[in-house]
């Protein structure tokens, strides 16, 4: 359920700060540290799943938890044009194991991505 070593877990168990902007049965929301949009968020589950394709298999209530907050935060704390982005595997440029949804926000995104 959670990795002693993962970081997302600590910021779950609140070992880590975090700059929270929710919190559900299922999912913990917080700033990025190094935003790439006006409005940068990560969704997290509670849960330790190492990504989206794994949560879904495994949590299934969990990962509709993480889209359901996506779309509040998106809508809260951005203008609710959003992007939500799950890099998955070290080429996708995923950094931290530990499943989580970028909501992207506040301001034109470009398409394709890089
Ligand atoms: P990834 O590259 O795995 O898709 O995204 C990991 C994200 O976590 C990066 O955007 C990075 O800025 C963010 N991040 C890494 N460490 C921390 C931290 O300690 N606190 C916060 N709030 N964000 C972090
Ligand atoms: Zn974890």
């Amino acid at each position: 359920m959670s990795d002693p070593d993962c970081l997302f877990c600590k910021i779950v168990a609140g070992e880590i700060p975090a700059d929270k902007v929710g919190e559900t049965e299922h999912t913990v929301a917080f700033r990025d540290i190094n935003p790439q949009a006006p409005t940068h968020v990560l969704v997290i589950p509670k849960v330790h799943q190492p990504d989206i394709g794994s949560l879904a298999a495994a949590e299934p209530e969990a990962a509709v938890a993480l889209l359901v907050e996506a779309e509040r935060v998106a809508r809260d704390e951005g203008t609710g044009s959003f992007r939500l982005v799950f890099n998955t595997g070290a080429d996708a440029f995923q950094t931290v194991f530990h499943c989580h949804g970028h909501v992207l926000s506040g301001r034109s995104l470009t398409w394709p991505p890089g």
